[in-house]
């Protein structure tokens, strides 16, 4: 496709990738923007980041850039840094079947390693441009665009995808997902993100397949599953995931409540998720942990139910437990950096701290570091069952927000209510009077 018939300017264009760019074909290699950026373009949307492909080593690159380090050992790549942008410039990648051809492909080249299951242990190859579009997963995520001479080279017919807002892998869906079984949680992911659906064949061996994911690297995972869910349409993506059985191998933990998904451990989690989206698209800071904290609610009051019925423990100490040993379990699926889990747990203990306000620990509460995350925690608690934990939550409402009478009116009030509601307890306990006559 030529301008003309593309429409992409230089204006679209990130001039720190053009500046890469440049520098390349300037040295004689040549160069591409590629993947995300071009279809987004396309798209009519700003992409959120450029990538770069050449048919320089990554060697080459790092010789042409004072500002570059070289990174990744599954796929070796170089990243320009431009204070906080980066752009990424990775090698046309080659086939990895020993039948490729390996004539253009430079001399350090490696072979390319699957595992017994067919996933891609190890896929450094380098190729050819049209390799190079081969390897990528989806049909829009393999056009490039020259600024040589201003084309875009679509190998795999990606702007007929965009056209029927179609996600189609390329080449045969069930080996691209053997290969790497991370491209179906993708396959999904730009479902939902740009509002498209799967083509039927993509879709098909999804379901069969999903136990796959089992096999992928917990790090690996807690990075997509950030893309997954804070990338604005996470209640979208979730609930199709679902639909084609990728959550349950992620959070095997969620798994019994998942047949049913207007139960209540659902419906928070769904809540969760809206509020994180809506958060998202009005440019406000958002935590994973706040996600997974949600995600992993429910299990862990049922884990420490469990224990305090079954070992008796207390509350408090069956809670504590629970608390690492559900994170534990999760994190041998998706792995939970330390400075996540940590303020997981402070979300919920705040949950076992907040409904005790009494004398000075409403104000301690007040000035815990995490107590606006805690807060937040309790009023969705509270939208989702009602009652007791939504008046509780509501108290805080009133009393975060109050100046210093008005709060300590309000907990003179908490008190005289609970010490009347203790009255009560203590009467109903008092034994019956004897009648004299008895
Ligand atoms: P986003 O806008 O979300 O960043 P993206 O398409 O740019 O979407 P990236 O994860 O940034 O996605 O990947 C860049 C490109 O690398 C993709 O467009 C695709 O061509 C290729 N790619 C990424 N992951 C895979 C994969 N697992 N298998 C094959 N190709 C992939
Ligand atoms: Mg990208």
């Amino acid at each position: 496709m030529t301008r003309a018939e593309h429409g992409i300017s230089r204006d679209d264009v990130s001039p720190n990738a053009l500046k890469v760019m440049y520098r390349l074909n300037g040295a004689g290699f040549e160069s591409y923007l590629v993947g995300g950026c071009v279809r987004d373009v396309l798209m009519g949307k700003v992409p959120k980041d450029f990538d770069v492909v050449t048919n320089a080593t990554p060697e080459q690159i790092k010789g042409l850039f004072r500002n570059c380090r070289l990174i990744g050992r599954r796929f070796r790549l170089a990243h320009i840094v431009f204070g906080r942008e980066i752009i990424e410039v990775a090698t046309f990648r080659g086939h990895h079947s020993d039948e490729a051809k390996d004539t253009d492909a430079p001399k350090n080249k490696v072979r390319a390693k699957q595992d017994d299951q067919g996933q891609l242990v190890r896929d450094n190859v380098f190729g050819t441009i049209e390799e190079d579009a081969e390897r990528r997963d989806f049909t829009f995520n393999a056009m490039y665009y020259s600024v040589a001479d201003f084309t875009v080279k679509d190998f795999a017919n990606g702007l007929d995808a965009i056209e029927k807002r179609e996600v189609r892998l390329i080449g045969d869906p069930e080996t691209r997902y053997r290969e790497d079984p991370v491209r179906m949680l993708r396959a999904i992911r730009f479902a939902a993100k740009l509002q498209m659906t799967l083509h039927p064949e993509t879709a098909a061996p999804i379901k069969n397949l999903a136990h796959l994911l089992q096999n992928i690297p917990a790090a690996r995972l807690f990075e997509e599953t950030l893309k997954l869910f804070l990338s604005g349409e996470g209640e979208k993506t979730f609930f199709m995931l679902h639909e084609y059985g990728l959550i349950a191998p992620l959070f095997p933990q969620i798994e019994p409540f998942l047949s049913d998904t207007s139960c209540r451990e659902m419906q928070f989690i769904r809540k969760v998720l809206q509020n994180t989206d809506e958060r998202i698209n009005s440019n406000m800071r958002v935590t994973p942990a706040f996600l997974y904290a949600a995600l992993l609610w429910y299990p862990l009051e049922e884990h420490a139910q469990r224990l305090q019925s079954e070992s008796g423990l207390n509350a408090h100490d069956a809670f504590n437990i629970a608390s690492g040993d559900v994170i534990a379990k999760q994190t041998q699926r998706i792995m939970i950096p330390k400075r996540f889990s940590t303020v997981i747990r402070d979300i919920w203990v705040l949950q076992q701290r907040l409904p005790k306000r009494f004398g000075k620990r409403a104000f301690q509460l007040l000035s815990h570091p995490k107590f606006r995350a805690g807060y937040d925690f309790l009023l969705v608690r509270g939208q989702i069952e009602g009652g007791k934990l939504l008046e509780l939550a509501q108290w805080w409402t009133q009393f975060q927000h109050a100046d210093n009478d008005k709060q300590r009116k309000l907990l003179n009030e908490l008190r005289r209510t609970e010490s009347s509601g203790n009255n009560n307890k203590r009467r109903k306990r008092r034994p019956p009077k004897r009648s004299p006559d008895a």
